[in-house]
């Protein structure tokens, strides 16, 4: 007999970016409506149907919300915390640190911490809209008391960082739904791979992950995983994870708290 995968811990994160990585992509998209809806479909249709698919697989998970789409969707964020989900800082517009100036960014990081403290969110976690630093990043998560970043790609556990009192739990872009289904119509450079593809590669690497005892965190969007087909996808997938021995969800805030 095949022995079963063993399991490991995963977290389930999402990025709801709605209209705000647009506009970060490229200013003049603000002005684009079609461009936009793509984003709007994320927090009209797609954090609804993922709440609702989360909530009957009881399935705890991390969302990462940029400061601008909780201004402009505060039902949404209410009812991700309702749901008892974490909250956590993704920028306040969708703009990498990179491109920042200092103040900016510490002014960026102070207010997208205020609105979603105003929602109600403790906000512990911290993951840029790039997945990247700017020289002053880790000072200033340091300085405004974060307690994790999910940000680099240098480890499969998470670990606290050796020059900065805070703990990274790392991300790929293999367990990122936009690496496979991104389609962004300015440049045309990528295809919209199948569901079944994409879930045989998350498979692949989830017994990866559960042999070499690593902290498995698919990175998704509301955007790109909730189209219908996908979400389908996305729940037998999930309840294939939850049903793999010893494998166990927890939040990006959890992960981090364990490393302690
Ligand atoms: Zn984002």
């Amino acid at each position: 007999m095949t022995k079963p995968v063993a399991g490991c811990d995963v977290v389930v994160s999402f990025d709801f970016d709605a209209e705000e990585v647009w506009i970060g992509e490229d200013p003049g998209n603000a002005g684009r409506p079609g461009t936009l809806s793509q984003g709007t479909y994320g927090a009209k249709v797609a954090v609804p149907a993922v709440l609702e698919l989360l909530r009957r697989l009881d399935i705890t998970a991390t969302f990462f919300v940029p400061g601008r789409v909780a201004e402009r969707h505060p039902a949404r964020v209410e009812e991700i915390l309702a749901g008892g989900h974490e909250v956590a800082h993704h920028g306040y517009t969708h703009t990498s640190p990179t491109r920042l100036a200092p103040a900016e960014e510490e002014e960026e990081l102070v207010r997208g911490a205020q609105i979603l403290s105003a929602l109600g969110a403790d906000v512990v976690g911290y993951r840029s809209p790039s997945w990247d630093f700017s020289p002053v990043t880790l000072d200033l998560l340091v300085k405004h008391g974060f307690g994790y970043s999910s940000n680099l790609m240098d480890d499969i556990r998470p670990y606290r960082h050796a020059t900065h009192d805070i703990v990274e739990v790392p991300v790929h872009w293999t367990l990122d739904d936009a690496a496979h289904f991104w389609f962004d119509i300015a440049s045309w450079t990528k295809s919209i791979r199948t569901s079944a593809e994409v879930r045989a590669l998350w498979e692949e690497e989830f017994a990866g992950y559960s042999a070499m005892n690593g902290l498995y965190v698919l990175t998704l969007h509301p955007q790109v995983i909730g189209r219908p087909g996908r979400l389908r996808m996305l729940e037998a997938f999930l309840t294939w994870l939850r049903d793999q021995d010893g494998s166990r969800f927890v939040t990006a805030r959890q992960a981090a708290e364990g490393c302690a």
